[in-house]
């Protein structure tokens, strides 16, 4: 699973590409341990200093870098947006 991270930034080929699979590689697994502890709590995280927020920054660099090969990082851009979606509430 975390080759995706590898396999994108393989086909890339740039050192920019390799050091952000390195990142989001890292940043993964703090992801899924932190999903994980909302799960099991049952609680929304509305602090900025998270691995969501670190999605975000994450997306937008693996946009620019990878360009639209970026989509197929689908577990990054669940976690870009998820937070937003959370945050707005509204219709239920
Ligand atoms: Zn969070």
């Amino acid at each position: 699973m975390l080759d995706v991270y590898r396999l994108l930034a393989g086909r890339a080929g740039t050192p920019d590409a390799l050091e952000l699979a390195q990142e989001l590689t890292d940043w993964h697994d703090t992801m899924v341990r932190h999903e994980r502890v909302q799960t099991a709590l049952g609680t929304v995280c509305v602090s900025d200093d998270c691995p969501h927020a670190e999605a975000r920054d994450l997306w937008r660099r693996a946009l620019s870098i990878l360009g639209p090969a970026a989509e197929e990082l689908k577990f990054l851009r669940g976690s870009a947006g998820g937070a937003q979606v959370a945050a707005s509430g509204g219709a239920r």
